[in-house]
């Protein structure tokens, strides 16, 4: 973050460009002078601030006879060793090498001469500066300092100013607010959560998680879908690093002993990040949980999110009609929003009124009227329908429909005329049906309505840089079916983990669906609340399950046969129950225990 945020605070000093930084501090007459800027300009990209002002620096570093690069120079190790990380990160400075008494200092901005001096006075030594394009300043950061967040909780461990804190560590009623306060003002302390967010938005993850428990503070990162921990922050920063991130996302500090809920927004390199936070209390202080919404890594197109042709031409038909309800069913994480979002920004079209009301609005779509749940001033998904409904719209979209009232509006204005999309939590495609009617909806309501049903899950997708053919496990081999074990013929493509990867082998997600097109039969079986086993029979003939368009995919080498079992694994424990209970009518209650012990 610090780097980001310096360079961008650097880059609008400059006079330079200092009607970029106007236009976005205010409105009107600076976006008419940002345009005038750009004409005359003409080359300057409209994009990022990075990507327009980088040549000024770079160019006047030229005109000084500064050396600039693009790629990581050579660089030595105990060079780096002679500046702080802590500093390092807050200068956008990391010395590559020594010449004698000369230290040579690679750096985003090296006309900050504040900096400079700064660095000089640090390592006592005589600094020639070099200046870096961001992204290899980036690269470079990582293979210096390694997981920075980590080196600077450890020197900021022996902090004298934080230091006091360790003395009650065990206590923490005993801090009083003022002086989480005051620690959570600390210079080094906001570089600390700044990092932690920096290197989250870096390494892709969607959520950070920090955890206190007894004698530790643990931090982990979810990336690709799957928790991964993460070097832990002494003990005794723990009221003060929480203290900080709840000052950033505007919550009440004093307030430690009930759930909260709040906001950061960050401008990294040019772009703005969203945080959604939350605390609740546990045992040993609070847990944090900030989840990151980067509107601009939004895979808003169902192709990237790897639906197949065939399944995509399906949702196409489906979300085209005129009226009618289409569900998205899955656990949460599943992805369920992001897919009514791609078909959503699918279906924009200026001469059609879209509304959603959701909880709460993960991205903010152009065109789109999106109204979010407040139920602290009663805004629920049910009062918010029906005031949508009374707003002629054409498609509305219902974040979830969870109750008896929702799912009563949701039917009602759909066999109206007009499109509603919602998700369910329920295990597959088809027992949606079940789960509506078991909150009431009358089965020949919910058949004439219902357009589709598409279930889904998330995997990972293989690192494409290292991606190479293994044995299956005999492990693996156990958990396929006869079927499967012969299309794998006993290998697999799996990712060797790599730099890119972080050593994982897997590198972004991808979905895995099943879909389900309401046919004529299968409307008249749901209208006379048929039980599931006969539904399924009903589906269409091309109709493939969740674990068979994962195990396609996996075929394909683009995922692997452990990432679709553990997605799907809790589809198939339900048909192992399922099959077990010998079939029995109506198996919504089922379907509804599972869905909520998969959210
Ligand atoms: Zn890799």
């Amino acid at each position: 973050m610090q780097n980001g945020m310096k360079q961008d605070s650097a880059t609008h000093a400059r006079p330079h460009e200092s009607m970029n930084g106007v236009s976005s501090a205010t409105t009107g007459l600076g976006g008419v002078a940002t345009a005038a800027l750009t004409t005359t300009t003409a080359v300057a990209p409209p994009n990022t601030a990075e990507v327009s002002n980088e040549p000024s620096v770079r160019e006047r570093c030229t005109l000084l006879g500064i050396p600039w690069h693009d790629k990581v120079p050579p660089s030595d190790a105990a060079a780096a060793e002679l500046l702080a990380p802590e500093i390092a990160v807050r200068l956008g400075a990391v010395p590559v090498s020594r010449e004698g008494n000369r230290l040579v200092v690679a750096m985003l901005d090296p006309l900050d001469t504040a900096a400079v001096d700064e660095i000089g006075a640090v390592t006592g030594r005589v600094i020639r500066r070099i200046g870096l394009d961001a992204p290899a300043f980036r690269e470079l950061m990582r293979d210096r300092y390694g997981t920075t967040a980590a080196r600077m909780a450890e020197s900021l461990a022996s902090d004298g100013g934080l230091a006091a804190v360790s003395d009650s560590e065990h206590n923490l009623d005993a801090i009083e607010a003022d002086d989480v306060h005051r620690m959570a003002e600390q210079p080094t302390l906001i570089n600390l959560v700044n990092l932690i967010l920096l290197e989250a938005v870096q390494g892709r993850a969607s959520d950070v998680h920090i955890e206190p428990f007894e004698s530790e503070l643990r931090v982990k990162y979810r990336i690709d879908g799957v928790l991964v921990s993460q070097p832990q922050p002494p003990k005794h920063l723990q009221a003060a690093l929480i203290g900080r991130v709840k000052i950033m996302a505007g919550m009440n500090i004093a307030e430690r002993y009930i759930p909260q809920d709040g906001h950061i927004t960050l401008r990294f390199e040019g772009r703005k990040v969203d945080i959604r936070v939350s605390t609740v209390p546990t045992l040993y202080g609070e847990s944090v949980v900030m989840r990151i919404l980067d509107k601009s890594s939004l895979p808003l197109d169902l192709v990237s999110l790897g639906m197949s042709d065939s399944h995509r031409a399906i949702v196409d038909r489906m979300i085209e009609k005129p009226h009618g309800l289409v569900l998205v069913t899955g656990p949460t994480g599943s992805g369920k929003t992001t897919t009514l979002y791609a078909s959503l920004s699918k279906l924009y079209d200026p001469r059609k009124k879209i509304i959603t009301i959701e909880d709460p609005v993960e991205y903010e779509l152009n065109g789109i009227n999106q109204i979010p749940v407040n139920a602290k001033r009663g805004l629920s998904f049910a009062t918010g329908l029906r005031a949508i409904l009374r707003q002629d719209p054409d498609i509305v979209f219902v974040g979830e429909i969870r109750d008896a009232e929702t799912v009563d509006i949701a039917i009602r204005s759909a066999l109206t005329g007009h499109l509603i999309f919602s998700t369910l939590h329920t295990n597959d495609a088809i027992s949606s049906v079940g789960r509506l009617v078991d909150m009431g909806a009358e089965p020949y309501l919910v058949a004439s309505v219902l357009e589709g049903l598409l279930a889904q899950r998330l995997g990972r997708r293989i690192c494409a840089l290292c991606r190479e053919e293994r044995r299956i496990t005999e492990e693996v081999e156990a958990r396929l079916t006869p079927d499967e074990r012969v299309r794998f013929g006993g290998r697999q493509s799996v990712g060797r983990g790599c730099e890119k990867c972080n050593g994982s082998g897997f590198r972004g997600r991808l979905g895995f669906y099943e879909v389900v097109r309401v046919s004529t039969a299968l409307r008249g079986a749901i209208a006379q609340n048929r039980p599931v086993h006969e539904l399924k029979s009903l589906l269409d003939s091309d109709f493939v399950t969740m674990r068979e368009d994962g195990m396609r995919k996996a075929l394909a080498g683009v995922t692997t046969i452990e990432e679709v079992l553990r997605a799907t694994q809790d589809v198939d424990d339900f048909a192992d129950a399922f099959t077990k209970q010998g079939a029995h009518a109506h198996d919504g209650k089922a379907g509804e225990s599972r869905g909520k012990k998969g959210t």
